[in-house]
This record gives C-alpha cells, sequence and structure tokens, in this order.
C-alpha cells in the first residue's frame, strides 16, 4: 500500500478530512486537480488587488470555524453590522437591530421598517436563535418563501431587504431554499458579524494545507477509483496510487465522476470585480438593491459592496476594490459589463467610467441547492472502502464542508482504526 488513505480533492471538507485523519495517526494522501488547494475559495492577487474567486465571506461563528481554525491567524477584517439597501428614496443604511437599534431611525421614518414586519421576523427567527442549531433541524420545514409568509413578514423590509439580501447568500432568488437551513444561516449572521481574511480567502485552505505531512500533490487529477478486495486503486498521471481507503472529496458536479451516485443539484453566481480611483460608498457594507417596483434589484446585481472599506488589504494604498454579484438563476445573470455597470450606476448614485474590471468570475456550481425538508447529514460511507464528503453532504456552507470533512475522517477510523479519543461535535 502507498498509503492509509488517499483524499481526492483539497476544498475545505477533503484538507479537514486530511487533517483528522493524520491527527489519528493514518497516512494521508491528498490529490487535487488544480494548481492549489480550496477549491471553491481561493483568491488572486490582480494588479495589486486581492480578488476572491468568486464573492464570499467568513463567518466566525460557525461552530466548525471556531473549532477547526486559527481564525485570530487569518486577521478578519469585518463587515458593519447591517446593510445598505437602494430603494426609490435612495441609500439608506440599516444596521442589525439587535446592535444598533437607534441607527435605523431613517428606516423608521420611511416605512422601510415597521413593527410588524420586525415581530414577524422575531416570530419565524427567535426558535432557531436560542436554541442549538441541532434542535431547529427537527423543526417541521418547508420553503424560505412559505415561511415568512405564514410568519407574517410581508412588508417592506421582507421585499426589500430579508428578500434580496437571503438571495445573494443562497444563490438562489426562488425563494425555494430550505426555511431550516436558511434561518441557521441567518442565526450564524445574527451572532457574529463575518469577515475577510488580511491574505484573502484563500488563506483559509492554505492554513488548513500548511498542518499536513504530506502535502497535497497539486495539478494531479484522479482519474479513476477503483474498489479492490484490499484496498482502492486511484489512476492519476503520474500512475497508479494503491490505498486502504479512499475518499471522493469533489464538488457537487464532479460526485457522479467517482460514485453511483447523481450529482446534486446546485445553484450559480457571477462576480465582477472592479477597481476605482475612489470609492463610491464610504460605508462598510453590503449594498442591496431593492429599487424595482416592489422590491427586488432594478437590474442583474443582487448585492455589491465597497470591499476595500471593509478589507483594506484588499486593495492597494492607492485604489478601491468593489464586487458586483449577479445570480445565474436570473435571466440576466450572465449580463455583460455594459449592464452591470449601468445598475451599478443606479445604485451608487455615480459614473463607473474610471472603473476597470479586474476579474469576472462565473461559476455555475457555487452551491448545493438546499430544497426543504434539509436532509440531516447525509451518510458518508459510500461502500466498503469508499468514503464521500463535501459541502453537499451537510450544508452548503464553509461550516458544511469542514463538518463533512471531519464526520468522513471519524468513520474511515472507526473502519481502519485509531489510538485517538472520539470527537466532540461541531
Ligand atoms: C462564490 C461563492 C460564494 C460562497 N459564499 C460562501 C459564504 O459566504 N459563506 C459560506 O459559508 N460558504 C460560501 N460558499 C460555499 C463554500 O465555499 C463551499 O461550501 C465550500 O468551499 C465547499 O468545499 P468542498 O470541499 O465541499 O468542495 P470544493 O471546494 O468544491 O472542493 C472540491 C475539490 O475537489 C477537487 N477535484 C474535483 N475533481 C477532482 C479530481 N478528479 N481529482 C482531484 N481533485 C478533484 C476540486 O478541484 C476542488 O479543489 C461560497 C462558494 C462560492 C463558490
Amino acid at each position: 500500500m502507498d498509503t492509509d488513505v488517499v483524499v481526492i480533492g483539497a476544498g475545505l471538507a477533503g484538507l479537514q478530512c486530511a487533517r483528522r485523519l493524520q491527527r489519528s495517526g493514518l497516512t494521508v494522501q491528498v490529490l487535487e486537480k488544480n494548481d492549489a488547494v480550496g477549491g471553491r475559495v481561493r483568491t488572486d492577487r490582480i494588479d495589486g488587488f486581492l480578488c476572491d474567486r468568486g464573492f464570499q465571506v467568513l463567518n466566525p461563528s460557525y461552530p466548525a470555524v471556531r473549532k477547526f481554525i486559527d481564525v485570530a491567524a487569518l486577521g478578519l477584517q469585518r463587515f458593519g453590522a447591517g446593510v445598505v439597501v437602494r430603494n426609490s428614496e435612495g441609500l439608506m443604511s440599516l444596521t442589525q437591530p439587535l446592535r444598533r437599534p437607534s441607527a435605523n431611525v431613517t428606516a423608521v421614518r420611511n416605512g422601510l421598517l415597521d413593527l410588524r414586519d420586525l415581530r414577524a421576523l422575531a416570530r419565524w427567527l427567535g426558535p432557531t436563535l436560542l436554541r442549538a442549531t441541532s434542535a431547529s433541524r427537527a423543526t417541521r420545514d418547508t420553503t424560505l418563501a412559505a415561511s415568512l409568509d405564514e410568519a407574517g413578514a410581508t412588508g417592506r423590509l421582507r421585499r426589500e431587504v430579508i428578500d434580496t439580501f437571503l438571495a445573494g447568500v443562497l444563490a438562489d432568488s426562488s425563494g425555494q431554499s430550505s426555511a431550516n437551513y436558511t434561518r441557521l444561516l441567518v442565526r450564524s449572521f445574527a451572532l457574529a458579524i463575518p469577515g475577510l481574511p488580511q491574505a484573502g480567502m484563500g488563506a483559509l485552505p492554505t492554513q488548513m494545507a500548511a498542518s499536513l505531512e504530506q502535502p497535497p500533490q497539486l495539478e494531479t487529477p484522479a482519474q479513476n477509483l477503483q474498489e479492490t478486495t484490499s484496498g482502492v486503486e486511484i489512476d492519476t498521471d503520474h500512475g497508479r496510487l494503491l490505498a486502504r481507503t479512499a475518499v471522493v472529496a469533489v464538488g457537487p458536479e464532479s460526485l457522479n465522476d467517482f460514485t453511483e451516485e447523481q450529482n446534486p443539484a446546485t445553484h450559480g453566481l457571477t462576480t465582477w470585480w472592479f477597481s476605482a480611483p475612489e470609492p463610491p460608498l464610504r460605508e462598510p457594507y453590503l449594498v442591496v438593491d431593492a429599487s424595482k417596483p416592489g422590491g427586488g434589484p432594478a437590474g442583474p446585481v443582487w448585492n455589491t459592496a465597497v470591499i476595500s472599506n471593509i478589507a483594506p488589504s484588499y486593495a492597494p494604498a492607492s485604489g478601491h476594490l468593489i464586487e458586483a454579484t449577479t445570480l445565474l438563476d436570473r435571466p440576466d445573470g450572465r449580463a455583460d459589463e455594459t449592464a452591470v455597470r449601468r445598475h451599478l450606476e443606479q445604485i451608487y448614485g455615480t459614473s463607473t467610467s474610471r472603473w476597470q474590471v479586474l476579474a469576472h468570475h462565473v461559476i455555475a456550481h457555487t452551491l448545493p441547492a438546499t430544497p426543504p425538508p434539509l436532509v440531516d447529514r447525509s451518510p458518508q460511507r459510500i461502500s466498503d472502502r469508499v468514503f464521500v464528503c463535501g459541502d453537499h453532504r451537510d450544508t452548503g456552507s464553509i461550516q458544511g464542508a469542514l463538518v463533512s470533512g471531519d464526520r468522513a475522517a471519524h468513520a474511515i477510523v472507526g473502519v481502519l482504526g485509531s489510538a485517538d479519543p472520539q470527537p466532540e461535535d461541531a
């Protein structure tokens, strides 16, 4: 045997799985088809700017992040606690009610915040906010849209802020995602303010990979996975690897390459990254556009932010960095640069003629779809010697990927044995 375990894929799930296996005293070889670790969490330096491959954030309240990641070492740069809303009345800041309620006077005066909606939202989120996350999985599940309707959240706050904000977070504007899953997500935003690492989101997998004694083998796609009587065989360009077990830690779009299972459905988004000589806004908030009559964006951009206001390390001293996100489940999700600029000019009320496009990431498989009912952690062992992990096995998030990788490692240790004690739950 070349190694105890081969892990196919060096995304967060594969890396966490490998780290845990190593801690349990097993030998591990990670194979990664791309030229760096991280999978969907990577960062490029472009003209002195840090551009994550698709806008995303790190939420330090995720239990698995607290447990498995040295967040302090990442130097998290935090968002402001709230959002800026663009509607027909202009740009309006809305701070998180649990943190600075008094800052919302303008929104109350303008009718964006009203007591009925706030009470309804408290009804919708309250039990999840107070209970342990596992308890909310047991609650009867329905779609996000139906659950908000049932709770009575039908006013402007829902239509102009919540729906638009959550569509960007879920990469799903249909309102058909699991209500229970969305509650868990909103809970994590309520418990801690997300941020961006000093060196970009890619610093997260880099930190994880650094603790592996056997570095991941990059630019080494696994081509074939064969189960034998004594173990598994994996073919690569560099030859055949023999191992006692294998972990398929690929993204949802590649699951079927190695298993009999169908690839899970996914949602996609695109991120435009612009540099600008002046920031179009000074606040460190995500901006959601709700200027279409009745709510929702009046163009292709569902959210945008002046990232350098939040994370100064993402831009050189002389520049400012702006992200703009479009959703691939919308007809205008693949809008061209002209349409995106036109919409950003409406949102920020300023010209974008001096802005430069740094990158445009089109990520068809951003997140596995999470329809109701929220599945309580899919099995990780699919045959005697083959295990699966990834966000599609838990929840479509950094939390889900880490937990899933960790659980797969435990299942393997249960089979191959280890001197290490049992894990705590994350
Ligand atoms: C644009 C975007 C925004 C997001 N926003 C957030 C957010 O704000 N908060 C949050 O919590 N989550 C967010 N997510 C989700 C989060 O990034 C993912 O849930 C998580 O990174 C998934 O990790 P994974 O290891 O399961 O899969 P992946 O990251 O997809 O890793 C799979 C790995 O397998 C490799 N691979 C595939 N085939 C092979 C092969 N044949 N041989 C070898 N290697 C192979 C791939 O190259 C990849 O490295 C976002 C994702 C994206 C893309």
